[in-house]
């Protein structure tokens, strides 16, 4: 079934990826250093026919050994904290780390596939957020380090494909929430959630207006895959147009926990988007998906994970 290099592949995103690639009968190179993925997200994988894990840093020389069928590029912190946090970090896997998995595309002849996201299109004028639009993108602000890489990312994608001819696709991933997400990476669905389970204050930032859209992650890898095994080198969105106010996803979480956790409202956070939702037109008409998790199902799962590492 061809064999694939998964870049991050310990961390949120990555890991199922990994488990989808070897489910399908693929052979899977998992790579990951480990800044913000965790060995007990592939731990179940060791061991397993067809697996491998390297622990390494891809913003250096990647060498691999023998054929590669594809490259999927998923290293990078992923969640507003981490890009505060590990600002050149994050610059550096987004770029450099691009540049050097382009090129062991490149070598080995292999599909390469990028995550990028919906961050490029920055706090969006248009809205839903459709692939044409070029995005509204503060590059000196504090999420500028992930925005502008990933920008970087998907330019220097389309100079491999232009320029040595190699087979790309780019995807734009959206929220996207499940297990094995980080409990202290910031992000919400983490945040409400353990807040939620400890009887915390569960903590919204500003008045809780600005909406979000979230996907759960079998649906969203199963977009990827698809992706990666159609034949459009233009980006392409892949998340659940559902979209709620961050103060009714707060009172979701509240509810489908049982919790009494007070909401308490937090300074929203510089360049925070006000809004932000999938056109998903794309990805409906050229991969024939969308998103078949509801909300309530998805949350539950999710739910259950962290009770059980909480
Ligand atoms: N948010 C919040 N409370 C938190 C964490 C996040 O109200 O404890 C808000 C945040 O301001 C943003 C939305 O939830 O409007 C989603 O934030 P997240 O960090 O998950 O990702 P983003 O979509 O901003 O990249």
């Amino acid at each position: 079934m061809g064999r694939a290099l998964i870049t991050g592949g310990a961390g949120f995103l990555g890991s199922h990826l990994c488990e989808l690639f070897l489910e399908r009968g693929h052979e899977v190179i998992c790579i990951d250093n480990f800044i913000t993925g965790n060995p007990a997200n592939v731990q179940h994988l060791v061991g397993r026919e067809g697996f491998s894990f390297v622990k390494y840093d891809v913003t250096n020389y990647i060498h691999i050994d023998g054929d590669l069928d594809y490259v999927l590029h998923f290293a990078s912190p992923a969640s507003p904290i981490d890009y505060l946090e590990k600002p050149i970090q994050t610059l550096k896997v987004g770029s450099l780390g691009t540049h050097k998995t382009l090129g062991v595309a490149k070598d080995k002849g292999a599909r390469y596939l990028i995550a990028s996201t919906s961050e490029v299109y920055g706090d969006p004028l248009v809205h839903p957020q459709k692939e044409d639009y070029w995005g509204n993108v503060n590059p000196v602000g504090p999420r500028g380090v992930y925005d502008e890489a990933k920008r970087f990312a998907e330019a220097m994608t389309m100079a491999y494909h232009r320029f040595h001819g190699v087979e790309t696709r780019i995807v734009r991933i959206f929220n996207t929430y499940g297990p094995r997400m980080r409990i202290k990476d910031g992000r919400v669905v983490p945040a409400f959630i353990s807040q939620a389970l400890r009887n915390e204050p569960m903590t919204v930032f500003g008045d809780g207006s600005q909406t979000r859209s979230f996907c759960f992650v079998t649906d969203l890898i199963e977009g990827i895959y698809r992706l990666l095994m159609s034949d459009d080198p233009n980006p392409t969105n892949i998340g659940n147009p559902n979209e709620m106010t961050v103060l009714q996803f707060a009172e979701e979480i509240k509810r489908l926990t049982g919790s009494n956790a007070p909401i308490e409202f937090r300074p929203l956070p510089e360049d925070d988007p006000k809004i932000r939702r999938p056109d998903i037109t794309k990805a409906r008409a050229l991969l024939k998906w969308e998103p078949v998790v509801p909300l309530e199902e998805g949350l539950q799962k999710t739910i259950d994970y962290f009770r059980r590492v909480l």
